[in-house]
């Protein structure tokens, strides 16, 4: 399992080489990279399986729910019974789940979808002004791929240190400003899993990187104070 993060691609080709090597299935978690495309093509189409959500808090949203990307019809198949109770009508093929996604959320899709190309690009241009407000800062930035269509769902940025992350948020906050510490603490880390590995790269990396405000009302006079 791995995760397209902020909805930057995974390394999908090494990844692949390594899951064909030792005979595994890959599955993506997708949720940040509704719409991103990898030369020229969905970066859904990578792996056996990716998930996607359309929580509200996400690019493309139906208040709640989400939807699995199977690149096998059988598989599809399988899932769909498993969502629906394991049966299709009158016939029972498995255990399953209530996974369904309602109407009611289906009708706010609907309602979002025919926005989400211009919330693309409101949030573009928003990411844009940041680059060019930043300029050569001596921070690490997006750093998008040229082969990639990103769909600008984060704008996170990454710190020294996390002093300097937190002094950063607080004058953030001090203005009214909200940013987020997207993907932290480090999973490893939390008291009531028992994993107790070190996980190195994560914690650091978990402790410098805050996501700045990125949304499409959000105003470009905002962004440039
Ligand atoms: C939001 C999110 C999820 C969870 O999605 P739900 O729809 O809340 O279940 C999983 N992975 C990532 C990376 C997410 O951002």
């Amino acid at each position: 399992m791995a995760v397209h993060v902020y909805g930057y691609p995974c390394d999908v080709k090494a990844i692949e080489t390594i899951a064909r090597k030792h005979n595994l299935k890959v599955i993506y978690d997708a949720a940040h990279a509704f719409g991103c495309k990898l030369d020229g093509k969905s970066i859904l189409n990578w792996g056996d399986l990716s998930t996607l959500s359309f929580h509200a808090t996400k690019l493309f949203h139906t208040v709640e729910g989400g939807a699995i990307v199977a690149q096998d019809p059988e598989m599809a198949d399988k899932i769909n019974r498993f969502k629906s109770f394991g049966h299709l009508g009158e016939e029972y093929y498995m255990l399953g789940v209530n996974g369904k996604n309602s109407e009611f959320h289906a009708a706010m899709g609907l309602c979002v979808l025919p926005d989400v190309g211009d919330i693309i690009q409101k949030r573009k241009l928003i990411c844009n002004t940041y680059d060019a407000e930043f300029g050569a800062l001596d921070i690490v930035f997006s750093n998008i791929p040229k082969n990639y269509e990103y769909t600008y769902a984060y704008y996170p940025v990454i710190f020294h240190d996390e002093q300097q992350l937190l002094r950063v948020k607080e004058n953030l906050l001090k203005n009214d400003i909200h940013p987020r510490r997207y993907f932290y603490p480090s999973l490893n880390t939390l008291h009531f899993l028992d994993t107790r590995q070190s996980c190195p790269i994560s914690e650091d990396i978990s402790s410098r990187v805050l996501c700045l405000p990125l949304y499409d009302r959000l105003d470009l006079h905002d962004v440039v104070k």
